[in-house]
């Protein structure tokens, strides 16, 4: 596995693989790896000739008072479990280098920054989109991975690839779940042991809303109130959202019909947990 830091290095590699008729697949993220990034790693293997991972905390993604400082991070370890798994690239760009003096141009996804997540995180989705656009500009691949865990950043990209005309292929991979249900996230490393407990109903939540739905006969709201209650009767009380949305355009569902998105975002501890499940309703 080959480390390259500089935007012109990964460049000039893209380039050469490309003229040899390689077939890249690039797996973005923010590091602290766990079971869900490689997850990502072993699919995009699956997908492509070549793997190209990217570890870069994003400061254009947090918001003032956000955990930008304190994200976890640990390039060594990841280093070492990216060369465990097939990446042929851990592609480490700097801050300086992707957000130069000067820099000013981004990009906005509209109709989904001020939904769910963006709600609660003004500007969150226009780092996100801007950061990813850079960063496919430079790794140039054929296939992108994105998790399910971020159900609304993958739609969000989706839809960027197809409005910019992208020859990207977007893959979204199923979310790796801890054996209590809890989604991996690097952020989990924030909670104490007695949260990390707690942590496990937001996926129980999710399983009540998916039967709620499958039983039928509810309407949204009062499935939402359902779910909010187990939430609290679990110890989580800051909850950002709980949420049924299409997975189409993540507008909210007047009714229990089609595919649906169940989304949970609520801070435990010193974290903030998103986790979703898609569900299609009986009718
Ligand atoms: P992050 O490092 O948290 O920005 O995540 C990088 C990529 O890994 C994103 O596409 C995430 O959706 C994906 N990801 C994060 N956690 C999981 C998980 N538990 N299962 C599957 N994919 C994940």
């Amino acid at each position: 596995m080959k480390t390259i830091a500089g935007i012109q290095s990964m460049k000039l590699w893209t380039r050469r693989q490309r003229a040899a008729g390689q077939k890249i697949a690039f797996v973005p993220t923010m590091g602290f790896l766990h079971e869900g990034h490689l997850s990502l790693l072993r699919r995009a293997r699956r997908e492509a000739d070549s793997v190209v991972m990217s570890v870069f905390v994003n400061p254009l993604q947090f918001g003032p008072g956000e955990d930008y400082e304190r994200y976890p991070r640990d390039t060594k370890k990841d280093r070492r479990l990216a060369s465990r798994e097939a990446c042929d690239v851990f592609f480490t760009p700097s801050v300086g280098d992707l957000y130069p003096t000067g820099f000013r141009t981004v990009v906005s996804v509209g109709g989904f920054e001020d939904v769910l997540c963006g709600a609660s995180r003004p500007g969150h989705f226009v780092g996100v989109a801007t950061v990813v656009l850079k960063l496919l500009n430079v790794v140039q691949p054929h296939v992108l991975l994105l998790g399910q865990k971020d159900a609304q950043q993958a739609i969000a990209i989706g839809r960027m690839l197809r409005d910019l005309d992208m020859d990207v292929r977007l893959i979204v991979c199923p979310t790796v779940r801890e054996p209590d249900g809890l989604a991996m996230s690097s952020r989990n490393n924030y909670l104490s042991p007695d949260e990390r407990r707690r942590a496990a109903a937001i996926y129980r939540t999710l399983l009540l809303g998916k039967r709620l739905i499958r039983e039928g006969g509810a309407r949204p709201g009062t499935v939402v109130s359902r779910m909010k209650a187990a939430l609290r009767e679990s110890g989580i009380t800051r909850i950002d959202y709980v949420s049924i949305v299409s997975v189409e355009d993540l507008a909210p569902a007047k009714a229990l019909k089609g595919n649906l998105l169940v989304a949970v975002a609520a801070r435990v501890g010193k974290a903030r947990l998103i986790d979703n499940i898609e569900v299609r309703a009986r009718t």
